[in-house]
C-alpha cells in the first residue's frame, strides 16, 4: 500500500514553529517512503479560521522548501482539502446519518447550561467528567417531538457499552492505553451542523486515504476517541505516531514569552530555510552518529521515525544560532547579496550602494559574511565600510584607545599620504611589515593601533583588505583627523 500522510494545520494563526516541526516530519517520513504528502486545511472552526492565516501557512511552508503532493494550492484526487467546503458537500453529515441509523450515535438535546451544571456536580464530588447520557434516556417519540420542536441539538457519538482499553500501539511511545468509560459520549456534529475536530479528522483521513497520522503530543489524548470512530466505521485506523512537545529553556511548554512563534517572526529575523529546517529536525530526533548539520537530502537518507524521543524537545536560540551562522558561511556572495539586501537598513544602504560598485560590495560580502550570525548583523559588519566620519567618531568614542602608539599611527598615515591612487592589499602588508621591523613591536601593537585609527573599532575582518576597500581618500581623511 502507497504511504500517504498529511500535514492538518487549522488556519487561526500565523504558521508555529512547532506546527513546521510537524510538517517537516512527514514531508521527511512521505520522501523517505516515496509516499504522498498531504495538506489538509482543517478550518472548521469558522470563527477563528481566516484566510490570512491559511495564506501565512501556505507561504511558511514553501518558503521553508517544503512541498506537498497535494492540497487546496496544488489540487488532488482527495479533495477538497479545507473542511470547509467539505462541510458545503455534506460529507460529514451522512456519515453522522449513518451512525444515526445504526445506533452508534444519537441526538443530545441539553444546553450549556445543563451541561456546565453536570460538569460542576461532578468537580464537586472530585469525579472525572463524563457526560450523563441523559439524552440517550430519551423515548424514540420524544426524540421525534424535540427534533419536531425545532429544539437545537447536538450529535454525540455513543461509547460501546463494555468496551473496555482502547490502546493505540503508537510508533514513537509503543502501546497507549485509555478506558473507553472515562471518554463519554463525545459530540461528533455540533448544533450548528459543523464537525468536531475528532469527528472531521477520522471522516478526512478515511476518505484521504491517509496511512500514517504523524503530529505533536498534545492530540495523543484524542487518539482514543478517533480509534473508537474508526472502528465505528468499519474502516482501519491509520498508523499514529505523536512527537514529543517542545519547550522552552525554562522547561514549560514553548510560549511567546520565549521569543518568536511563527516561521514569518523568523524570516524576518534573518534566519535562513534550511538552517530552520535543519534545526527543527533535530527537535525530537538525532541520527544515530552525532552528526548535527544535515542538508534536507541526508536528513531523508537517515531519519527513521523510530529514533524519535518520547521526552520533550527544548528549542535552544543559540543553537539556532549557530545553524544559522554555519548556512550562511557557504553562500557566495551573489546568493548573499539578495539576502541581505532587504535587511539593510535605509542609510547603510544608500551608502553602500552609492559608494561601492557591485564587485566591491562582493568583496566587502565576503570578507564579513563569517562574522553574521541572522542577515541584519549586515548592518553591524558593513559599517565600519559606511560610517560617515562623525559615525567613525561615534565608534572610536566607545573604544578604550589606551596608549595607542602614536610612532605607528603617524608611520602608516606617512605611508598613505604618499600614494597617489588605489591602494592595493600586497602593498598594506608590505608596510606593515615595514613598520614591525622598524619599531620593532610585536604585530598585534602595530595592527591594532591602525586598525582603531581607521576604522573606529578595535577588532574585524582581515585588516589589509579592510583598509584597501576604503580606499585612499578615506583613510586619508580618518586618519588626518585622528
Ligand atoms: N488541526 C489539528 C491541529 O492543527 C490537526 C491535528 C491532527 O493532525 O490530527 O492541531
Amino acid at each position: 500500500m502507497m504511504t500517504r500522510v498529511r500535514f492538518a494545520p487549522s488556519p487561526t494563526g500565523n504558521l508555529h514553529i512547532g506546527s513546521v516541526r510537524t510538517a517537516l516530519f512527514n514531508w521527511v517520513f512521505a520522501k523517505k517512503s516515496k509516499g504522498t504528502l498531504v495538506l489538509r486545511i482543517e478550518d472548521t472552526d469558522l470563527e477563528r479560521s481566516k484566510p490570512e492565516f491559511e495564506a501565512n501557512i501556505l507561504e511558511g511552508l514553501h518558503w521553508l522548501g517544503l512541498d506537498f503532493d497535494e492540497g487546496p494550492h496544488v489540487g488532488g484526487n482527495y479533495g477538497p482539502y479545507r473542511q470547509s467546503e467539505r462541510i458545503g458537500l455534506g460529507v460529514y453529515q451522512r456519515v453522522a446519518d449513518e451512525f444515526l441509523a445504526k445506533k452508534l450515535a444519537y441526538y443530545a438535546f441539553e444546553t450549556s447550561e445543563e451541561l456546565d451544571k453536570e460538569r460542576l456536580d461532578a468537580e464537586a464530588k472530585s469525579l472525572p467528567y463524563v457526560y450523563s447520557r441523559n439524552s440517550l434516556k430519551l423515548t424514540e417519540a420524544e426524540v421525534s417531538e424535540k427534533l419536531a420542536s425545532g429544539m437545537p441539538y447536538v450529535i454525540r457519538f455513543r461509547i460501546p457499552d463494555g468496551r473496555g482499553a482502547v490502546v493505540t500501539n503508537d510508533l514513537i511511545r509503543g502501546p497507549v492505553s485509555f478506558e473507553a468509560d472515562l471518554l463519554g459520549d463525545f459530540v461528533i456534529l455540533k448544533s450548528d451542523g459543523t464537525p468536531t475536530y475528532n469527528f472531521a479528522v477520522v471522516v478526512d483521513d478515511i476518505a484521504m486515504e491517509i496511512t500514517h497520522v504523524i503530529r505533536g503530543e498534545d492530540h495523543i489524548s484524542n487518539t482514543p476517541r478517533q480509534e473508537l470512530l474508526y472502528e465505528a466505521i468499519g474502516a482501519k485506523a491509520p498508523e499514529f505516531a505523536h512527537l514529543p512537545i517542545i519547550l522552552g529553556p525554562d522547561r514549560s511548554k514553548l510560549s511567546k514569552r520565549h521569543g518568536a512563534q511563527s516561521v514569518s517572526e523568523y524570516r524576518d529575523q534573518g534566519y535562513l530555510p534550511d538552517a530552520l529546517v535543519n534545526y527543527l529536525s533535530l527537535l525530537g530526533w538525532s541520527p544515530k552518529d552525532t552528526r548535527e548539520l544535515l542538508s534536507k537530502d541526508e536528513l531523508v537518507a537517515i531519519f527513521e521515525i523510530h529514533q524519535i524521543s518520547k521526552s520533550g524537545a527544548i528549542f535552544d536560540i543559540e543553537k539556532l544560532n549557530w545553524m544559522n551562522a554555519h548556512y550562511i558561511r557557504p553562500l557566495s556572495p551573489f546568493v548573499l547579496l539578495d539576502l541581505v539586501r532587504p535587511f539593510l537598513n535605509d542609510k547603510q544602504k544608500a551608502v553602500f550602494e552609492s559608494k561601492y560598485t557591485q564587485e566591491t560590495q562582493l568583496t566587502i560580502l565576503e570578507l564579513v559574511k563569517d562574522s553574521l550570525t541572522v542577515l541584519p548583523d549586515i548592518n553591524r559588519e558593513v559599517s565600519i565600510f559606511t560610517d560617515s566620519y562623525d559615525e567613525y567618531l561615534e565608534q572610536y568614542n566607545g573604544l578604550e584607545p589606551g596608549h595607542l602608539p602614536m610612532e605607528v599611527i603617524r608611520k602608516f598615515r606617512d605611508w598613505v599620504t604618499q600614494i597617489s591612487a588605489e591602494i592595493y592589499e600586497i602593498d598594506i602588508d608590505a608596510v606593515i611589515d615595514e613598520i614591525l621591523v622598524e619599531t620593532k613591536l610585536g604585530k598585534g601593537k602595530v595592527m591594532r593601533p591602525i586598525r582603531m585609527a581607521c576604522t573606529g573599532r578595535a577588532s574585524g575582518p582581515l585588516l589589509s583588505r579592510v583598509l584597501s576597500l576604503l580606499g585612499r581618500d578615506c583613510l586619508l581623511e580618518r586618519l588626518k583627523r585622528f
